[in-house]
Parts: C-alpha cells; sequence; structure tokens
C-alpha cells in the first residue's frame, strides 16, 4: 500500500525537490497533507496537482486561499491553520511520514510532533534538533520513530555508519569501530573572501551558493559558515557523540558529502552529483533505494576533489558553534534564535554580513547557560535570544 506523506514546508526548497521524487513513485507515496507559509499561488497549484487531504496554513492567510481555491475551482481540501495545524497533520493517524522542511525554529513543534507519535520523520529542518537536541531524540527511541537526516552531510554519514547505528542507546564516544566523522562544507560562495571584503558582501551575493540552490536563509548560513557549525550539532545530537569526534572539512567541489573514519584506518565517503533529491530519496525508501532523476557521477568530469581546514577567523559562526555544542545545555537554542534574527536582519540590509557572527557572540555572552531539561526551557530562552539579539541589531544600525 502507498505510505501516506505530509510535506511541512511543501512551497520551500526541499519541498519541492520531495515533490519532484513522489511525482516519480506514485505507486508508493500519496501526500496527505502539506503546509506553506507564504506564496498561495503556488501553494493553490500544487494542492490542484496532489490534491492533500490537508493544508495548513497561517490564520491570516485563510481568506485569501479560499479566494484562490474558489477561482481555480479546488475542492475537497480541508484548511487548517497556524502551529496547531501543523502539529495537527503531524501527528495524524493517517500520515507514515513526515518531511520536516520548514525553515528554522517554526518546525520545532511539528517536527517533535511527528517523532513523539512515532513516524518516520526526514529531518531537513536542522533547527528543530539543534534546539531540542536530546529531547527529541529521547523522543524518537520512546516513540521508535525513525528519525532519518535529510541534510546531504548527515545523510551521507548515515549511509558510511554502521547498520543500525541511529538505534544505539545515547553514548559519547564513537560506537562500532567508528573513529570519527569528518563533515564536509563547500565553504559557501565567500570561501576566498579576504576578511575586509566579507564586510561588504549583500544579501543578493550571499544568496549565490556556488553549488546548491536553497532557500535564502540556508543560503546566508552557508556563506557564514553557520550551517557548518549548525550541522556540527546536528550530527552530535543524531548520532550521540561528543562535538570533538567531529572534525570540518572543507571541499569546494560537493562531491563527497562527508565521511566516516573507523579504527582500522578505513575512511567510507559517500559521494555524488550535488542534488537535494538524493538524501529525500534515500530517508523516503531507506533502507530501499529508490530511483531518482540525478544522474551518477562521471568521475572522468569531476576528477579532482580538493580539501582544507575552514578559516575560523575569517568565519567565527563556526567557532561560535562549537563552542555551543561544548557548553552543551541551552546554549545552540541560544545560537539558533539569535543566529536566525541576524540572518533576518542582514537580508533586510539592517546590519552587515559580519555583524551576523558579532550578533550570536554578543547574545550568547548575555544569557546564563543552563540545562535544556524541558521543552518550556527551551521555547523561553529561544524567546529571550531573540529578543537581545534584536536589540543589539537595533543598536548596531543606528
Ligand atoms: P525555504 O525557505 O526554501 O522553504 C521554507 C519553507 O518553510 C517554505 O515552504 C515556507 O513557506 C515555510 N515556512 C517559512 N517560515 C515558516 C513559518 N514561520 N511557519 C511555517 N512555515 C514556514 O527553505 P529550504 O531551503 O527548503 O530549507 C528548509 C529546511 O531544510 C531548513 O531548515 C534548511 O536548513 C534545511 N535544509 C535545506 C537544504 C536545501 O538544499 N535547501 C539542505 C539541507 C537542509
Ligand atoms: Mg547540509
Amino acid at each position: 500500500m502507498a505510505q501516506s506523506v505530509c510535506i511541512l514546508g511543501v512551497t520551500g526548497s526541499i519541498g519541492q525537490s520531495t515533490l519532484k521524487i513522489l511525482d516519480q513513485h506514485p505507486d508508493k507515496y500519496s501526500i496527505y497533507a502539506v503546509s506553506a507559509f507564504s506564496r498561495l499561488e503556488a501553494l493553490s497549484e500544487i494542492c490542484k496537482q496532489y490534491q492533500p487531504k490537508v493544508v495548513v496554513v497561517p490564520a491570516t492567510k485563510v481568506d485569501e486561499l479560499n479566494q484562490i481555491f474558489k477561482q481555480k475551482n479546488i475542492q475537497n481540501i480541508e484548511i487548517l491553520t497556524d502551529e496547531a495545524g501543523l502539529i495537527a497533520v503531524s501527528e495524524h493517524p493517517n500520515v507514515d511520514v513526515v518531511m520536516a522542511a520548514i525553515v528554522g525554529a517554526a518546525g520545532l513543534l511539528p517536527t517533535l510532533a511527528a517523532v513523539k507519535a512515532g513516524k518516520r520523520v526526514l529531518l531537513a529542518n536542522k533547527e528543530a534538533l539543534v534546539m531540542s537536541g536530546d529531547l527529541m531524540m529521547q523522543a524518537a527511541r520512546d516513540s521508535k520513530a525513525l528519525l532519518l537526516p535529510v541534510d546531504s552531510e548527515h545523510n551521507a554519514i548515515f549511509q558510511c555508519l554502521p547498520q543500525n547505528y541511529l538505534q544505539i542507546e545515547t553514548h559519547q564516544e564513537p560506537q562500532l569501530g567508528v573513529l570519527k566523522i569528518l563533515l564536509t562544507a563547500s565553504g559557501g560562495p565567500f570561501l576566498k573572501h579576504s576578511a575586509e571584503q566579507l564586510k561588504h558582501v549583500t544579501p543578493t551575493q550571499a544568496c549565490k551558493h556556488p553549488n546548491w540552490s536553497m532557500g535564502r536563509k540556508i543560503s546566508v548560513d552557508s556563506a557564514t559558515l553557520m550551517n557548518k557549525g549548525l550541522e556540527l550539532i546536528e550530527a552530535c545530537y543524531l548520532f550521540s557523540i561528543k562535538e570533538h569526534f567531529v572534525t570540518v572539512v572543507v571541499h569546494p567541489q560537493s562531491i563527497i558529502h562527508s565521511m566516516v573514519q573507523y579504527v582500522d584506518g578505513s575512511t567510507l565517503a559517500q559521494m555524488g552529483n550535488p542534488d537535494m533529491c538524493t538524501p529525500i530519496a534515500h530517508a523516503l525508501a531507506w533502507p530501499e533505494r529508490i530511483h531518482t532523476h540525478v544522474s551518477p557521477l562521471d568521475l572522468f568530469v569531476n576528477h579532482s576533489l580538493d580539501f582544507q581546514a575552514p578559516d575560523t577567523d575569517r568565519f567565527p559562526a563556526l567557532k561560535l558553534a562549537r563552542q555551543s555544542m561544548q557548553s552543551g545545555g541551552l546554549a545552540p537554542a541560544i545560537l539558533n534564535a539569535a543566529n536566525e534574527i541576524a540572518v533576518d536582519a542582514f537580508l533586510n540590509e539592517k546590519i552587515g554580513f559580519m555583524d551576523i557572527p558579532q550578533v550570536v557572540e554578543f547574545t550568547l555572552d548575555h544569557l546564563e547557560n543552563s540545562s535544556a531539561d524541558s521543552l518550556d526551557l527551551i521555547l523561553e530562552v529561544d524567546i529571550q535570544a531573540r529578543d537581545i539579539a534584536s536589540k543589539r541589531i537595533m543598536q548596531l544600525s543606528k
């Protein structure tokens, strides 16, 4: 029988790639629900084509969506709203698979709801795991949810780890002969920029990634290397290892998507053309494999693979993220919240590119860390961090 899929963030870059895969496998998957925050025109086209049972939008957009549905004669789709609607579809008994592809903290509660309901959860929304870390991993163990990484690096690591590595109970040291994880980074669009040049880059330049086409927030994160910092934290939680077992390796071609080293001297790498459809298809079908349109690597074309260490002086965000993971507790949630606010301010041209890590560092310095024992604590610190970051941005943009 076809698996029933809910796509949170269907209008985004990951949402669109997910639809591409589902298009190729109509016998295997059907769509139960989709969500979007804006771009109602695009959402309505998706609804027309896929006829989901439910669509989730902000309450403020319902009238507009109803109007568009009427114009296009789209019928029999229930409209739910806001966070409650997102949670309702994520945990709905008719849903087997949840693609968590909302960007940022807005995805936390729906993703957690899907995990608690024991779904197969395809995790693109790394911010949700960075914020809730151990809490989400414990929820997955309790409910027996399959939390599968869609982030290309983590999907690669998952493919290179021994089978069933995710099912191992919490541990801090690598297990089963694993020595360390090599997390690859493209280095982003400004890999070769000097510190002086970095001060003057624009949002448009930051959003032009050399290898990947992505949403604006993650594009800026890739440019500051905060994306790699968030991914470092994501890897520590997903594979339950301490941060010093994860080494970041800059690999500008994005052909190797990450590696795992073993105690016997082996290094396993997962390679492929940079297209998110591959990790999405892998997470959808695991442990099986399904076809995608992504062409296999032609090593005679992509023949050179370069590697270098990241420069954390020019890209301090990576250092801040590693320190946050070392501190543990609420620090990753603080880092994430401040970064979301700073990236938004940069995209709206209120602050410069190098102010982003500055705002994050300021926020981390001005909030007391404690253990992240409950969701309430995490949500509370998220609000506090956003407040401090916003105030810092006001000072900087004066
Ligand atoms: P995007 O900006 O293209 O899409 C985001 C989606 O989330 C859209 O559908 C949007 O409507 C929805 N959304 C935005 N704000 C929302 C809110 N407040 N409430 C509810 N929905 C909201 O982003 P993307 O590039 O598709 O990335 C999505 C997630 O996947 C991010 O967490 C990102 O880090 C992660 N990711 C993306 C890529 C990639 O290649 N794009 C790769 C790895 C991981
Ligand atoms: Mg990634």
